[in-house]
């Protein structure tokens, strides 16, 4: 299911949670993987988060063991969804709905954000998550909740709530946030596709 959401911006979910959980630990230090405050700028900050999702990804970088384990890993989905072949061909299907769909010529210059779709999220939340913005508590980093109306990155930009509560689902604290997926999280959960836990 991740899969075909994710499509051509498809992550390993064990590279992934392994950068995830080294980026909490690490919040804002020299040895967050991310960190906008060690970088001159947003691409040379995603430029070493995609080499070190690679390393992760190839099992070329060792990490502590406590970041270890409770991820699925499906040793042929994980495959094939990182491949490049996947990505190309998901790239097709986009660009063939486009054929079918788009009504002006214009519309085919959104293509590129819908190939790079995960990249441009990662970026964007990553970047301006930890910089720009407002506080609700001291997590003695510097994540920010970005804006209050935060629809178009899907809640990600809550990141100061999100690193006092990583266990919640739900990215919105105050009555003026809305965290959009969690609501379409809840209903996966009451039709069982997704399970979530209790947050503590
Ligand atoms: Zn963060």
């Amino acid at each position: 299911m991740a899969y075909l959401c994710e499509g051509a911006s498809f992550l390993n979910p064990r590279a992934y949670a392994l950068m995830h959980r080294e980026h909490h630990a690490y919040s804002d230090t020299a040895k967050d993987p991310h960190s906008p405050h060690f970088f001159k700028d947003i691409f040379q900050m995603m430029n070493y988060t995609i080499k070190t999702f690679g390393d992760y990804l190839k099992i070329t970088r060792n990490t502590e063991a406590r970041f270890k384990g409770n991820y699925p890993e499906w040793p042929f989905i994980d495959r094939i969804g990182s491949s490049l072949l996947s990505r190309l061909l998901f790239g097709a299907a986009y660009t063939s709905f486009y054929i079918l769909f788009a009504t002006h010529w214009w519309m085919f210059l959104l293509l590129p954000i819908h190939f790079l779709m995960g990249p441009i999220h990662g970026a964007i939340v990553n970047w301006c998550g930890h910089k720009y913005g407002y506080t609700n508590f001291d997590n003695k980093d510097k994540s920010k909740n970005t804006t209050p109306f935060d629809f178009l990155m899907l809640g990600e930009l809550f990141q100061n709530n999100h690193h006092k509560h990583p266990n919640s689902a739900n990215f919105g604290k105050r009555w003026f946030e809305i965290d959009p997926v969690y609501p379409i999280m809840r209903l996966m959960h009451w039709m069982r596709i997704i399970k979530l836990r209790k947050a503590f």
